[in-house]
């Protein structure tokens, strides 16, 4: 807009100048993750499902749990514009997968019976943006504060008393062992550095710093303090907390299961919204989720349970475009391991880049359905690998994925009529992230009344909305 007094854009000749500056640049460039020349690069990192190694089996896979959320940021009155209120849902929901393959087959679907065969239960949370404080309070410390209040208030269901916190917990800890309290790196106050001599840890009370003696929080080890913003957008740190709530969300469902009855983690498919990979501050988690899955999975191994059964799949992003562009160079029902240099070449980064070591705790794949859609997975690797390893031959080997195909033949079997182009119980948890407030079943009390020995819900805990009474 010019200025007042200005008589036209001291900006108006840029355009002409931009289009040309534009033209010349692209025919400098080409877009790294255009489709490869040649066929044979893609051929033969693809295999059909067939030739994968088998583990488990299908029919004994009945349900899938979805994790899946939705943040916005929200006007807080039109006096102050400016002034946000983030808002976030996450959303976990249940779907009986042998109802659901029967209804593939069946000419007309009854919505009624689509109903019954999935639950759902989501949180909700409210978090300060900018220039919105708690009395006494600065603008980060009150996200802090208000932040930590969510994980202990957030049951992961609304049949347990677990809450988000004791899901930190139980992530730091071993199977059966949480942790008590979490050691941080920095004092969010002072900023001074944990060493060998000076230690820095908040349990489920909190804890404090013994240099400054500021309260310090569960929620710190998030870091998503560091990426407040005290003037402007939070975007940023509040889809940072929808990532971790997701996860931790699903880590608790998984730490119930092996709690009271194992048998379901090898019945059940964990589906998270996007890639096992966690970025930005939120990145160092990556290891404890590693470390956590890997010993699940040992101890799964031990009783002979083919799990835990977790998949990312992504919705957006540069991969899914990648996958969309070249999908009929990968024969349907056929897998692409993605390669440390096909990564790189395909993403402009250096031959000699380390992809994801630092962000995944399980390895990107892209399997295209019997159907024809490509879908960007990431599956656990088996227990004590690490999937990007700087790129080691072990870890780019189908061998150390064992429950890739069986998730492959799963996923293939979920489409329906009905969602053509989405995965169901993907489809139904989005659904369920945007539910209007209050709605909130419970994913654990449906699962229960399948008659699973061992699965009791704390049905104490549950508290129907006033509205599904009398
Ligand atoms: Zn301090």
């Amino acid at each position: 807009m010019p200025y007042e007094g200005e008589k036209a854009s001291r900006l108006g000749h840029v355009e002409t100048v931009k289009n040309e500056a534009v033209k010349a640049a692209l025919q400098r460039w080409t877009i790294a993750s255009a489709r490869p020349s040649g066929k044979a690069s893609i051929s033969e990192l693809c295999l059909p499902l067939g030739e994968l190694p088998l583990v488990g089996n299908i029919d004994e896979v009945d349900f899938s749990i979805t994790v899946d959320g939705s943040d916005t940021e929200v006007d807080t009155t039109r006096d102050h514009p400016t002034v946000k209120v983030g808002y976030l849902r996450v959303a976990g929901s249940v779907v009986r997968l042998d109802v659901f393959r029967q209804l593939s087959r069946v000419k007309h679907i009854d919505p009624r019976e689509v109903r019954k065969s999935h639950s759902e239960y989501a949180f909700d949370v409210a978090l300060p943006g900018s220039q919105l404080t708690r009395p006494g309070m600065s603008g980060v410390e009150t996200w802090r504060t208000e932040l930590e209040d969510f994980l202990h208030n957030s049951r992961f269901d609304s049949s347990t008393e677990m809450t988000l916190a004791d899901g930190l917990l139980a992530l730091h800890g071993t199977r059966g062992n949480a942790a008590t309290s979490i050691n941080l790196r920095v004092c969010p106050a002072c900023g001074q550095k944990a060493n060998a001599k000076f230690t820095l840890a908040a349990g489920k009370e909190g804890g404090s710093c013994p240099s400054c003696h500021a309260r310090l929080y569960l929620a710190d080890i998030l870091r998503t303090h560091e990426e407040y913003n005290v003037e402007g957008s939070n975007f940023t740190p509040l889809g940072r907390v929808m990532t971790v709530a997701e996860r931790l969300m699903s880590i608790c469902y998984l730490n119930f299961f092996a709690d009271t009855a194992p048998e379901v983690l090898q019945h059940t498919l964990f589906i998270t919204d996007g890639p096992l990979a966690l970025f930005g501050p939120l990145a160092p988690l990556k290891r404890r989720f590693e470390e956590h899955l890997g010993d699940l999975s040992t101890w799964c191994l031990k009783r002979d349970l083919v799990a835990p059964l977790v998949v990312g799949i992504e919705k957006s992003g540069a991969f899914v475009e990648h996958a969309e562009l070249i999908k009929d160079l990968i024969p349907p029902g056929h897998v692409m391991r993605l390669t440390n240099a096909y990564i790189n070449k395909i993403s402009g980064r250096p031959e000699n880049n380390h992809y994801g070591v630092d962000e995944f705790y399980g390895r990107r794949f892209i399997y295209r359905t019997r159907t024809g859609d490509p879908l960007v997975i990431t599956v656990l690797p088996a227990a004590g690998l690490s999937p990007y390893d700087g790129g080691s031959p072990e870890v780019e080997g189908w061998e150390a994925y064992p429950t890739l195909r069986l998730i492959c033949e799963i996923l293939d079997s979920l489409r329906t009529r009905m969602y053509q182009h989405a995965v169901v119980p993907i489809a139904l948890a989005h659904s369920a992230a945007a539910l209007p407030l209050g709605v909130g079943r419970s994913v654990l009390t449906m699962m229960a009344q399948q008659n699973i020995p061992g699965l009791k819900p704390d049905l104490q805990a549950v508290q129907p909305p006033t509205y599904f009474k009398g």
